[in-house]
């Protein structure tokens, strides 16, 4: 890999990062946190979002933008108010859409993903959730709609189902897997299917198309259609990577970095959702919230030729289902059946299984103390 941290070390003095929501904006924190003093160039041509609570807190009330919008006034950094449209990797400069030339010594690249949409070319009607404008919209439809077909049982996808049926909506969730199987593993994903079927929520095994112009349903495989007065599809993310057509940098499924989130290319670091870390042969985006934030605690370490104290990729992820709250620190999905390590009753508690994986689920619990649970499950197999 070209750039050695010896030389990375004494010569950037120039960072510019790409992004300012999540991943961008601790990267630049962590930057200063670290001892940074030279100049520090966010490129973003909105303020960062915070966007875990779009599908919880937004979707169940008005909430101010301040609640989900990030303050960068605290951190020292120019922003520019500008997309990123093109990067010269030899010249080591970014282009912005206002036509200025930004050049860098260390580029960090953190401008997320865009949600996935299944309409067919020019088909109107669609709903997602990415943005908190998808949020306000869709919390508008929700609770203006008798009926809501989801297409996607992830956990956005769930998530979203149980903010409808709290609406009062009837709901069914589409998908070709069973829902949140293969985020959580088949026990918490049966269990919490369970607890969703209980408020209402019905579930159909089956691919969807979106029917109707402007979108009024889905067809299913067996050829029916079940109308909804919302469709919302909750089907995946796709790397904001589109800017960097032509520049070199390979994007295919989200730009590839290693454990210190490098890129193929000197100098050029990727963090959050639009990164995809490579181990081994294995190439993996792993779009949550601590991804983001440990990956840009690794690239800034990287970039200043510090010890990398953080791993790649954090083994943390929450949802709230069905009334739910579900932490987990450790690999996910989880197979096979817990151990109850301390029982809250009607199946809450925290759980436990081999790996190790600790889950509070439906009770509270800080992650700090999910984590000490973990190590003492690890201390005591060994
Ligand atoms: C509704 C929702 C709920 C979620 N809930 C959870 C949860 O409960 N738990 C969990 O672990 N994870 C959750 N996630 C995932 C988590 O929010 C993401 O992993 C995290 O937001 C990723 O942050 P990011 O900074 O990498 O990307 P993003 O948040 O997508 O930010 C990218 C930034 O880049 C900017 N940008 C894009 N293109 C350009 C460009 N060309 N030039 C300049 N700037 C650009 C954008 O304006 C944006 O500010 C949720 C995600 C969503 C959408």
């Amino acid at each position: 890999m070209p750039g050695s941290r010896a030389a990375e070390s004494v010569s950037v003095r120039r960072v510019v990062v790409v992004g300012g929501s999540t991943a961008g904006s601790t990267a630049m924190r962590e930057l200063r946190r670290r001892g940074f003093d030279g100049e520090l160039v966010l490129v973003d041509p909105a303020r960062g979002t915070n966007r875990p609570p779009l599908s919880k807190a937004v979707l169940a009330a008005d909430m101010p933008d301040e609640s989900v919008l990030i303050d960068h006034s605290s951190i020292d950094a120019q922003h520019v108010l500008a997309a990123a449209v093109g990067l010269d990797t030899c010249a080591r400069v970014l282009t912005t859409a206002d036509g200025a030339e930004h050049p860098y010594d260390a580029l960090v690249i953190a401008s997320g993903s865009t949600a996935r949409r299944i309409a067919a070319a020019g088909q109107r009607g669609e709903l997602v959730l990415r943005t908190l404008d998808d949020a306000r919209t869709l919390r508008h439809r929700l609770t203006s709609s008798s009926s809501v077909v989801v297409v996607g049982g992830g956990f956005l996808g769930m998530e979203v189902a149980t903010a409808a049926a709290t609406a009062g909506a009837t709901v069914t969730v589409v998908d070709v897997e069973p829902p949140l199987r293969r985020v959580l593993g088949a026990h918490l994903a049966a269990d919490l299917l369970a607890r969703a079927e209980a408020t209402g929520v019905r579930f159909v095994q089956s691919t969807a198309v979106l029917v109707g112009e402007p979108v009024t349903g889905v067809e299913l495989a067996d050829g029916s259609t079940l109308t909804a007065d919302a469709v919302v599809s909750c089907v995946g993310d796709i790397p904001a990577t589109a800017w960097l057509d032509g520049t070199g940098l390979p994007t295919a499924h989200g730009i590839e970095i290693d454990m210190s989130a490098r890129t193929s290319v000197a100098d050029v670091y990727a963090i959050g959702d639009v990164a995809a870390v490579r181990s081994g042969h294995d190439v993996r985006r792993a779009p949550y919230w601590a991804n983001a934030v440990t990956q840009a605690r690794v690239a800034a370490a990287a970039i200043l030729g510090q010890d990398v104290e953080d791993p790649i990729v954090d083994h943390y992820f929450w949802t709230e289902i069905a009334g739910v709250s579900v932490k987990a620190v450790g690999p996910l999905p989880v197979a096979g059946v817990p151990t109850t390590f301390e029982d809250a009753g009607d199946g809450h508690g925290i759980l436990t299984w081999d790996g190790p994986t600790v889950v509070a689920y439906g009770v509270r619990r800080s992650v700090p103390k999910l984590r000490a649970t973990a190590r003492g499950l690890t201390e005591a197999s060994v």
